[in-house]
């Protein structure tokens, strides 16, 4: 447990007296009871170190930065105003992320619009409000966002989002920076070029800087460099063009400890090989260097979620397995079954006791690919007892569904022993309420 504890559960997780497993000072036990469960536990001050470890790397190795949150990992508007607080810009992928960004009273010119295939009302929305960038995807998108600024009488501040062709080493599903990806200008084929040439010449868009994304989460340093290294140079070619690069935003996908064997780089380490290959290829390039940008999602919310979950009908297939199943599953944490996601699992109310069996953690949606952990450590559980995974704060509630008409989790912030209600639990209303009988 003190391994768990020290490696994939939030930096305030303990053991109290009675075993039971406590989060910024609160016994899970008490929450559940509380809130119900499945519920999603956020853990107040490791989102705070998260943001904080972020801003103090980056900045003390790069003259100009900024950290901008994904907020595709988890929107939720009280989570983002305590973000915000921490001086942290964001980046939304939707209208509504822009909303959730909008309602949480957040600086418009903090925050960046990314999609492969934003509409004419997304633009509208997001030069209308004085967005600080959009990060602009494709050819149709440059035309239109140039029509939707002119209308608007503004000049729209621009990144171009290249693809530089390196294969960041993740699930085939969360990779988005080679040649064959949806995302995103390719380098190599010519087109990235065209694109600065195009938003150059455009009248109500300025061309700040370039951005790419490689994937998520990626485990090693090496892609960063190798895309920098790639896009700078394009950037340097690009100056006969006009461009002057002004700002370099290289994405998100800073890895986080799932299980306890996983060993991502720390957030000094992306800041060190990210900053030292841009101050050194602008130092050869002659070029000057830019304002430094980072998206990190994952490894904000991550490690300050715990999923708890109640145990229901258990079924052992002699010489099989054992399936435990769990009042959640596929509906709020779907990235087990969409790219073998692995998760460690603990009773919460026995978190004192050593593993005695392997199990499965099922969930109860109507779908075999539905589990939630393959192969579980735990003590006998018997119905009631509570499981709760870390590690489940990003893609687990913003990649929730209604799946089989299940109302989607409660969330708590918890800190100093008290817990703070953040999202409530939906009702069979709140499913039903957008549908015209
Ligand atoms: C998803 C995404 C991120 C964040 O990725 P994480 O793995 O959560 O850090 C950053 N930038 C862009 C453009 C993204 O699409």
């Amino acid at each position: 447990m003190q391994e768990l504890l020290r490696t994939v559960f939030p930096s305030t997780a303990t053991v109290n007296a009675r075993g039971h497993l406590v989060v910024g000072g609160c016994d899970v036990v008490d929450l559940s009871m509380e809130f119900g469960t499945p519920l999603y536990v956020f853990d107040e001050q490791t989102l705070r170190e998260r943001c904080r470890e972020f801003l103090r790397e980056f900045q003390a190795r790069y003259r100009e930065c900024q950290v901008v949150y994904a907020c595709k990992a988890f929107a939720n508007v009280a989570l983002l105003r305590l973000l915000a607080e921490e001086g942290l810009g964001f980046d939304v992928v939707s209208g509504g992320e822009l909303a959730a960004v909008r309602a949480a009273g957040v600086d418009s010119r903090l925050v960046y619009l990314h999609g492969n295939n934003k509409s004419r009302q997304e633009l509208e929305e997001a030069v209308g409000w004085g967005v600080g960038r959009v990060v602009m995807d494709n050819f149709q998108e440059l035309s239109m966002l140039e029509e939707v600024a002119a209308e608007a009488r503004r000049v729209q501040e621009v990144l171009l989002r290249v693809s530089p062709g390196v294969d960041p080493h993740t699930h085939v599903h969360t990779t988005t920076g080679v040649l064959d990806s949806k995302f995103g200008f390719p380098i190599a084929t010519g087109q990235a070029g065209e694109a600065v040439r195009l938003a150059l010449a455009s009248r109500h868009l300025r061309l700040v800087g370039l951005h790419f994304h490689l994937g998520s989460p990626i485990f090693e340093t090496g892609p960063y460099r190798e895309a920098l290294r790639i896009t700078l140079a394009f950037a340097s070619r690009m100056r006969e063009e006009g461009l002057a690069l002004g700002e370099m935003n290289v994405g998100g996908g800073f890895a986080i400890a799932y299980t306890r064997d996983q060993k991502p780089p720390a957030v000094a380490e992306y800041a060190e090989a990210i900053s030292e290959e841009l101050v050194g290829q602008c130092r050869s390039l002659g070029l000057e260097p830019p304002r430094l940008t980072s998206e990190p999602g994952r490894a904000i919310v991550g490690p300050a979620g715990v999923a708890v979950y109640t145990v229901g009908a258990r079924k052992a297939i002699p010489g099989v397995r054992t399936y435990v199943s769990v009042d959640g599953g596929m509906g709020d944490n779907i990235r087990p079954a969409l790219y073998d996601a692995t998760y460690e699992a603990v009773v919460a109310n026995r978190a004192g006791q050593p593993p005695s069996e392997r199990v499965t953690i099922a969930g109860k949606f109507c779908e075999s690919g539905d589990i939630l952990v393959r192969e579980a450590h735990l003590p006998a559980t018997q119905p009631g007892d509570l499981i709760a995974l870390p590690a489940a704060g990003a893609y687990c509630p913003s990649m929730a569904s209604n799946y089989n008409l299940a109302p989607r989790p409660a969330m708590v912030l918890v800190g100093g022993g008290s817990a703070r209600l953040i999202r409530r639990r939906e009702t069979y209303q709140d499913l039903l309420a957008a549908d015209v009988p």
